[in-house]
C-alpha cells in the first residue's frame, strides 16, 4: 500500500503494520542492512528569511530508500534506530551526507549552513565530539556551516549533563537549534541557561495560530522570548502566505515549510535553487 507524503509516493506502513508484516526482527535486519548499504539518504528543505525572502540554510531530513521501492519516512524508522543502538551510525551518515551536500552547493556558489537532526542521547556520548570533528575535518567543513537540531523534549530528558556538551559545541561555533520548541514545556529560566543559538518553533503553533487566540499569544511570547534572549527564531511548517505574514508581523526572523518547498534530494535541491536565482 502506498500513501502520499511530501507529494511523493512512499511505502506506507505503520510501525504496527510493519511489525506485523515482518516482525520487529525482520525490520531491524532490513534497517541494519539499509544503513550499511547507504540506503538512508538526506532530503533537504530550505530555510528562508521571512524579512528578505533570501535562502538562509537547509535542514537535512532522513529518508529510507527501501530495496522494495519507495521511500520510508523517518517517523517509521528513527524510533527503531534509537531503541536498537543503530541511531549513532545513522546520525553520523546523515552528518556525512550533509557535509557532502555543503560542498556540492558550494561548487555552484551557494554557501549556506545545513542543520542535521541528532538524537539528544547521542551528543552526550563520550566519543561524539571526536567523531564529529573528524568528519567535518575530513570533508573540510567549517564548524559554522553545520548546525545541530535537538528536540526540546530530548534536551529536557538529558537535563543533568547536556549543557556541558552544548557549550562545547557553542565554543566550536556549531549552532544548536532547539527543535519542536513549545512542546517540551521547558521553563524560561532553564532555557536562558542553555548554550543554544536557535529556537525552532513547533509547527503545531503555526497551524493553530489563526484559530486559537491562546496559541497566537503563546507563539507571540515564544518569539519575543527568543528575540530577547538573543536567539534566532525560526518557525517550521509554514504552509500559507497568511501564516508567513502573521509570523513576520510577530517578529519571527526565519521560516521553513511547504510554502517555500518540500524536502528534496540534492539534485532536485540544485534545480530548485536555480529557479530561485
Ligand atoms: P523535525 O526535525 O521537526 O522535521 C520537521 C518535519 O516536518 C519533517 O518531517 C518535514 O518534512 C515536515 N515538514 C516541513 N515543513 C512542513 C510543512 O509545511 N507541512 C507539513 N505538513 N510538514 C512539514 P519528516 O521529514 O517526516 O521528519 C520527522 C522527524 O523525524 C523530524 O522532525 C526529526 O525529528 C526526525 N528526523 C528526521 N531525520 C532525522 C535524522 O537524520 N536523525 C534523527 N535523529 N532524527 C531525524
Ligand atoms: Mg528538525
Ligand atoms: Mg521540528
Ligand atoms: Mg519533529
Amino acid at each position: 500500500e502506498r500513501a502520499k507524503y511530501d507529494g511523493i509516493s512512499y511505502l506506507a506502513f505503520s510501525n504496527e503494520l510493519a511489525t506485523a508484516m515482518f516482525g520487529r526482527y525482520e525490520l531491524l535486519k532490513d534497517l541494519r542492512e539499509a544503513i550499511s548499504n547507504d540506503d538512508i539518504v538526506i532530503y533537504l528543505q530550505p530555510k528562508m528569511s521571512l524579512t528578505t525572502n533570501a535562502l538562509v540554510g537547509f535542514e537535512a531530513l532522513a529518508r529510507w530508500n527501501h530495496k522494495n521501492g519507495g521511500l520510508i519516512p523517518p517517523d517509521q524508522f528513527i524510533p527503531l534506530a534509537e531503541s536498537s543502538g543503530l541511531i549513532d551510525k545513522l546520525d553520523q551518515q546523515m552528518l556525512q551526507q550533509s557535509c557532502q551536500a555543503i560542498n556540492a552547493l558550494k561548487s555552484i556558489g551557494i554557501n549556506v549552513p545545513i542543520s542535521v537532526n541528532v538524537t539528544g542521547s547521542e551528543i552526550i556520548r563520550p566519543n561524539y565530539f571526536e567523531n564529529f570533528k573528524k568528519l567535518l575535518e575530513d570533508e573540510k567543513i567549517p564548524y559554522d556551516m553545520i548546525e545541530l537540531e535537538i528536540t526540546e523534549s530530548q534536551i529536557i530528558e538529558e537535563k543533568s549533563s547536556i549543557n556541558t556538551h552544548l557549550s562545547v559545541l557553542k565554543t566550536l561555533g556549531v549552532r544548536v537549534n532547539v527543535d519542536d520548541f513549545g512542546t517540551g514545556y521547558s521553563s524560561l529560566a532553564y532555557l536562558s541557561t542553555l548554550s543554544v543559538s536557535v529556537l525552532k518553533i513547533d509547527h503545531s503553533f503555526v497551524w493553530r495560530m489563526e484559530e486559537s487566540e491562546k496559541d497566537w499569544q503563546v507563539l507571540k511570547m515564544i518569539i519575543e522570548l527568543g528575540n530577547s534572549l538573543g536567539l534566532s527564531v525560526i518557525a517550521e511548517g509554514i504552509e500559507t502566505q497568511q501564516q508567513r505574514e502573521h509570523l513576520l508581523s510577530l517578529g519571527c526572523e526565519n521560516g521553513q515549510g511547504y510554502l517555500f518547498s518540500k524536502p528534496m534530494p540534492l539534485d532536485k535541491t540544485i534545480d530548485w535553487i536555480k529557479t530561485c536565482l
